[in-house]
């Protein structure tokens, strides 16, 4: 398997033409319907809240433009945290957008004909704003599940304004988000790779470890005294 590092620099060469191509061959249009914003329901007929992943920076940014405190605008991502008395308790490696009551992302709307809009539309993570797409490298996210469809480097997962007409300029600044997206991704992933120290908690307790090292569920700094060392734990 290849290193990240070498994930990256790959990423970093990406043409954004080429992408541009393959997302023009592929086709995209959204229709607003909501669906890459909304929680779903498995097969099992379970509801499964809304995941994207937001990183730390744009947690802050979008703060920066919504005046929101940080739990309003991130949570840790649910994936390896355990079910224990308290609720979810454990470690984990990635922040996702807040949801509300319905499991939908927390800046979702929709007009009275149920057409979807997204309030920080400007200020939305790479994620949404490249969303059906993603690209064919290790560490990088691939968003719903399985591919649909694929040309090049580029992968498109479900959505039902794919095969629609595209016009260049549209599909380069598409193309130029995927990219930068990717190359996001894998910086993202070497920095949690690289700060990661293994993190005891308490019942209820919740750490999220990304590139900037561990933090809690409010996106501040965990800073624990090592054992032995005589400095209190100042959580
Ligand atoms: S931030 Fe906006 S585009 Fe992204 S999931 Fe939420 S509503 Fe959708």
């Amino acid at each position: 398997m290849e290193s990240l590092e070498a994930e990256l620099d790959r990423a970093r060469d990406l043409s954004v033409p080429d992408l541009a191509d393959a997302i023009e061959s592929i086709g995209f249009e959204c229709t607003r319907c909501g669906a890459c914003c909304k929680g779903a329901t498995t097969k099992e007929g379970d509801e499964e809240p809304h995941t994207a992943t937001v990183f730390p920076d744009e947690v802050r940014h979008i703060q920066s433009k919504t005046g929101y405190d940080y739990r309003d605008v991130a949570r840790p991502m649910p994936y390896g945290l355990t079910e224990g008395e308290n609720g979810p308790e454990g470690e984990t490696f990635e922040w996702a957008l807040q949801t509300d009551a319905c499991g939908d992302c927390t800046f979702y709307t929709e007009d009275d004909d149920g057409r979807g809009a997204c309030t920080v539309h400007e200020d939305r993570p790479l994620i949404c704003e490249t969303y059906p797409f993603s690209v064919a490298l290790g560490g990088t996210s691939q968003p719903m599940g399985e591919a649909v469809d694929e040309a090049g480097m580029v992968r498109a997962h479900e959505c039902e304004g794919l095969g629609r007409d595209i016009d260049r300029e549209h599909a380069e600044e598409l193309a130029a988000a995927l990219k930068e997206r990717a190359v996001r991704e894998l910086e993202e992933a070497i920095g949690v790779r690289d700060n990661y120290e293994p993190t005891e908690t308490g019942p209820g307790e919740i750490v999220v470890h990304d590139s900037e090292g561990a933090k809690r569920e409010d996106g501040t700094p965990l800073k624990r005294a090592s054992r032995g060392d005589d400095a209190p734990d100042n959580r």
